[in-house]
């Protein structure tokens, strides 16, 4: 352990007051809430089975056909007269099947080229924006979709190709938000992006914080480290409900072979250790997800029952939250 980890203590406990400070209860309502956000998949980047693994994590969920998609999700606004208005965070290799979770949750039809209104993108990771491409002349061809991502992340696909391409023939409208500030997607949904460390090659990563008329949600799927960057989680959590959490390893125990101290994410075990006041007095407020096909909390429902215990929560494919 490092010194610093004494600093994220410090976070975590500011971060519990702040989080504590919200009053509504999440809820799941009958009939669909005016505005809902969804999980549409809740593993990292290569989804479970994982291409390459040949462990009995990825081989056994081959063999029952268990499917998990990469981390994502879904905005429902059913408040406007024309009909459902859809973002779509994050654009996976498996956009296919999660924009068709997105339409089946939200009982829209009919949307033809046009699969979402809005897409928001975290990162230049392939688990996180390669389903841009689906947007292009060999599939849906879309008309200007609005794409809001980071400054830097709109330069790398204005200038990289295959990505320039989609740009060049008006399928995608790159609209660079300013981080940190709030924007909207459209009138009445605000999303703010905060810059996270990560391994930042092609964009920087942000995490979102998406504000619905209820609720505030914060979605980071990728974060080194929560000491990397002071005062992190408690900017994070300020103000908000609900947290989907990097939950990409447990403990390290499915890494053997890995110095712990490398690891480029927070293990589950300490962001829980982080944030188990919060946890404590807001059970089921933080959720975890972007869990790798080795994390043993995707195969361990005894581990699953002792998280619930703590007040923590695994994200569920096709869970949403009144936002
Ligand atoms: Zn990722
Ligand atoms: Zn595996
Ligand atoms: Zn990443």
């Amino acid at each position: 352990m490092t010194a610093n980890r004494v600093g994220e203590q410090t976070a975590g406990s500011l971060a519990l007051a702040l989080l504590a400070s919200c009053a509504a209860a999440p809820t799941t309502t009958t009939p669909p809430a005016p505005v809902e956000l969804v999980v549409l998949g809740i593993a990292q980047d290569g989804g479970l089975p994982h291409f390459g693994c040949e462990q009995p994590c990825c081989v056994q969920a081959r063999q029952s056909g268990r499917v998990l998609f990469p981390a994502c999700l879904g905005v429902v606004d059913r408040r406007g007269d024309d009909g459902p208005r859809l973002l779509l965070i994050e654009a996976t290799p498996r956009i296919e099947e999660q924009v068709a979770l997105l339409h089946e949750l939200a009982s829209v039809q009919g949307r033809g080229r046009q699969p979402v209104d809005a897409v928001l993108t975290t990162h230049a990771h392939l688990g996180h924006y390669l389903g841009l491409a689906w947007f292009g002349r060999e599939v849906a061809g879309s008309k200007q979709v609005p794409l809001h991502a980071s400054p830097r992340f709109c330069a790398f696909v204005r200038e990289h190709a295959p990505w320039r391409q989609l740009v060049a023939l008006g399928q995608l409208a790159p609209m660079p938000f300013v981080v940190g500030e709030p924007f909207a997607p459209w009138p009445g949904l605000q999303v703010t992006a905060l810059a996270v460390p990560h391994r930042d090659e092609w964009s920087d990563t942000m995490a979102f914080v998406v504000r619905g008329p209820q609720r505030a949600v914060l979605f980071v799927p990728d974060v080194d480290a929560w000491d990397k960057a002071p005062g992190l989680l408690r900017r994070l959590l300020d103000g908000v409900d609900i947290a989907y959490l990097d939950g990409t390893f447990y403990d390290g125990r499915e890494l053997p072979d890995r110095d712990l101290a490398e690891i480029p994410h927070p293990l589950m075990t300490r962001t829980m250790e982080l944030l188990a006041e919060v946890a404590a007095q807001r059970p089921g407020a933080l959720r975890f997800l972007h869990c790798n096909h080795s994390n043993p909390v995707l195969h361990d429902a005894a581990l699953r029952e002792r998280l619930t215990a703590r007040g923590f929560a695994l994200a569920v494919q096709g869970e949403r939250v009144a936002l």
